[in-house]
């Protein structure tokens, strides 16, 4: 027990989670793309770069009770293929009744995708969903024309909560479907020279998931060793590094918590090394064409889509349906004047 608290703070202080690390910047969200992210008033400019490592800097903030470093949208980068939002949150303490706590909420036209390095969350949704999420499990959530969920403390579960919550944009062909959700306890996982890749979403290295997928992508949690690893990509996707956990050399770069490294498209191979154990989220794909409009919790392609979501879930409109959740809603922020992607 001693140990296991020992080692969690060693992960705390590795991940800059000390009390002499990063505050959050900005207060309670009350919910996940605030303005500070990327302003919906600009256009869209992700635009797909040649290789590269481009380091962008996560915003710190907090999300239900737990802190989290936003690594996308940012302002300087949108978008990495059809993912268009990347938290990292905690590591963080949970207890049995006290968890992420956030409340119902509602999506549109995204997949949420959670992963775990530790700790447990307890998933409820709208379509009567209630899954429990282990470290080293997927959860992947579907919106389509609109879902709503929380994540709740479990019950049972005290320790860390470590892992990412990320979002994928639909395409057009899904964006006005049906709800869906999946767990998978198990991943596939690829070995390479010093390095162990978990398949999420897409195939990488010989090895895929069974997780659905409405376009070309790929996420990859990959455990590094010390030494050097050459990771297999795909020259026609766009491809970003979000460090989870210890420091890795991209390139011959220095990345750690905090940064996202996009690494443009066009390679076959990456090189990365690690002077300790280390974990990295990679994240990648064909570049997402249909220029979206991410607000709150949806994403959309139109201002009067936003509005008309904003106005449903305030409503209690049928179409976001109902989680049966201890946790009270939450509430729709104030509209900006949002302009359509340009
Ligand atoms: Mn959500």
């Amino acid at each position: 027990m001693l140990l296991q608290a020992g080692a969690a703070r060693n992960r705390a202080a590795r991940a800059g989670w000390t009390a002499a690390g990063p505050r959050p910047t900005v207060g309670r969200m009350s919910g996940p793309v605030a303005t500070a992210d990327a302003p919906p008033a600009e256009p869209r400019a992700s635009a797909v770069a040649p290789a590269c490592v481009e380091i962008t800097t996560s915003r710190v903030a907090d999300v239900g009770r737990m802190p989290v470093r936003r690594a996308l949208p940012r302002r300087e980068r949108r978008t990495v293929g059809p993912w268009c939002f990347a938290d990292h949150m905690g590591p963080a303490p949970v207890t049995e009744t006290s968890g992420l706590d956030i409340g119902p909420h509602p999506h549109t036209g995204l997949q949420t995708v959670t992963w775990l390095l530790a700790g447990e969350v307890l998933h409820r949704d709208s379509l009567g969903s209630e899954q429990v999420i282990r470290a080293g499990q997927l959860n992947l959530m579907t919106a389509g024309h609109g879902v709503a969920h929380s994540e709740e403390a479990t019950g049972h579960y005290r320790g860390q909560v470590h892992g990412a919550q990320l979002w994928v944009a639909q395409p057009e062909r899904t964006r006005h479907g049906p709800a869906a959700f999946e767990h998978h306890p198990e991943l596939p996982r690829a070995e390479l020279d010093n390095a162990v890749g978990t398949v999420l979403v897409g195939s990488f290295a010989g090895a895929t998931s069974p997780a659905r997928r409405d376009s070309e992508l790929v996420g990859v949690d990959v455990a590094l060793r010390p030494g050097r690893s050459a990771w297999p990509l795909d020259p026609t996707f766009e491809y970003a590094l979000v460090i989870l956990d210890g420091q890795a050399l991209v390139q011959g770069q220095p990345v750690g918590p905090g940064q996202l490294a996009y690494l443009g498209r066009g390679r076959d191979q990456l090189d990365l090394e690690a002077a300790e154990e280390a974990q990295v989220l990679l994240l990648g794909g064909e570049p997402f064409e249909e220029p979206i409009l991410m607000w709150w919790n949806f994403v959309a392609r139109t201002p009067e889509e936003i509005a008309a979501a904003a106005r449903q879930w305030r409503s209690a409109d049928p179409r976001f349906g109902r989680v049966d959740s201890p946790l009270p809603r939450l509430r729709v922020p104030p509209l900006p004047r949002l302009r359509p992607p340009g």
